[in-house]
């Protein structure tokens, strides 16, 4: 099947000082139909770049290649042909509902706008009803009362609920969740993570759920893909990459999470030293060389840069391909003191 979202060799570049700065960098990924991807890497990383460079929302960005929405490349469209496809066939959520929100228009009516704007025909009444219907599918108690509320009478995880029924009022083809639940707290951000998963469940949507953490996507995401330095580091199904992680940097994400069979107590959280590279195309070799504990120095870490490889063996149990861009993919230790939060 075609998958809903094809990007091919799609580099971003943003204005330097001397020369362009390199944030993405030929990357190449599927979303499959009706999957739920998730997108992993620490800030700088460039997951976000992608993602709003693909749906041309990155503002100053130079961006080459294809981003393919069912088979559509949205690099080659023009303003008007992106903002038809923006809500119809693509909706984004932020992470900041409160910016994205309108501050003075009630959450009825917000939504009630998100709904009209593909629906023309719809009647008055039809409109109200199924804004309400989409509240109601978010979780949103009551409302029929909180329709008529403003953003700033919800609480953080009642407004990012309403920037879900926004994104999904015209049932797109794709979701892009970036960092959705980032400033939420933890019950809180576990709540909307479930209202994404049952969004899931009812409709034909794929998502890609951008995160830094790699603990919260374990039990919505079915595939799981690394970006480290605007390159894919690491991409497979959830649970190869939790349990036979394949790339140095993604075996350090997991170090990071709290373990699970402690309850998180009693262990101190592992952190990379170090940042990404600002400019991907200044480092030699692998990009992950200057962080990584394992690279070999003098040789081909600083040398060459790796290839995307799949994964065999042990470290492919689900027969998703599992490919990771690593000279030593095999010799990445495992991390199975760290348990993946169950699937439900
Ligand atoms: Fe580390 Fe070398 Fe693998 Fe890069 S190629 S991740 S530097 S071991």
């Amino acid at each position: 099947p075609t998958p809903t979202l094809r990007l091919r060799n799609l580099t971003v570049s943003f204005a330097g000082q001397d020369t362009p700065v390199t944030a993405v960098d030929d990357l190449n990924l599927d979303v499959g139909a009706g999957e739920v991807l998730a997108v992993v890497g620490e800030s700088g990383s460039g997951k976000t770049t992608t993602f709003l460079s693909a749906l041309g929302l990155q503002r100053g960005a130079r961006v080459t290649g294809q981003a393919l929405l069912n088979g559509h490349n949205l690099l080659a469209a023009s303003e008007a042909e992106l903002s038809k496809l923006r809500g119809r066939d693509v909706s984004v959520i932020f992470q900041d509902a409160l910016a994205s929100l309108n501050p003075v228009m009630a959450i009825g009516a917000q939504v009630a706008e998100a709904v009209t704007v593909h629906h023309h025909d719809l009647s008055r009444a039809q409109v109200r009803a199924k804004s309400l219907e989409l509240l109601r599918l978010v979780g949103i108690p009551a409302p029929e009362e909180r329709a008529t509320q403003y953003p700033h009478q919800l609480s953080g995880g009642m407004r990012q609920r309403v920037m879900i029924a926004i994104a999904i009022a015209n049932e797109p083809r794709l979701i892009v969740a970036d960092e959705p639940t980032t400033a939420l707290d933890v019950t809180i951000q576990a709540q909307v993570i479930d209202v994404l998963r049952r969004i899931h469940e009812n409709t034909d949507s794929s998502i890609v759920f951008i995160t830094h953490d790699l603990g919260v996507v374990a039990g919505i995401a079915d595939r799981v893909a690394v970006l480290y330095g605007g390159k894919l580091a690491e991409i497979g199904a959830t649970e190869d990459v939790f349990y036979n992680a394949s790339h140095p940097y993604t075996a350090g994400l997991l170090a990071c999470l709290p373990r699970v069979d402690t309850g998180g107590r009693g262990t101190r959280l592992h952190q990379i030293d170090g940042n990404p590279p600002r400019d991907i195309t200044s480092v030699s070799g692998c990009v992950f060389h200057p962080r990584c504990p394992m690279a070999q120095l003098p040789g081909p870490c600083s040398t060459v840069r790796p290839p995307m490889i799949n994964a065999v063996g042990e470290k492919n149990a689900v027969g998703t391909p599992h490919m990771s861009a690593c000279h030593f993919a095999d010799e990445v230790p495992q991390h199975r003191e760290v348990s993946a939060p169950e699937r439900p």
